[in-house]
């Protein structure tokens, strides 16, 4: 069961050779991970991306199922 969401960067156009990875628990968690690390890594001012990069970025961002300890 799907628990969390990810994204690859190396599934975007152009990144084929990014490793970057990136988990949480909410989809807007990760938007602001991709954002980070767009920033940090490739340079790039996510304010920039425009309707359809955005668009295009929220399909590489796939649920996904992390296994995390039971409460005890
Ligand atoms: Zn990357």
């Amino acid at each position: 069961m799907a628990n969390a969401y990810s994204y690859s960067c190396r599934d975007c156009e152009g990144m084929e050779f990014c490793p970057a990875s990136l988990v949480a628990a909410t989809e807007t968690e990760v938007w602001k991970l991709i954002k980070l690390h767009a920033e940090f890594a490739h340079g790039e001012d996510p304010a920039d991306w425009d309707d359809e990069t955005r668009t295009y970025l929220a399909t590489l961002i796939v649920p996904t199922n992390v296994r995390v300890k039971e409460p005890s």
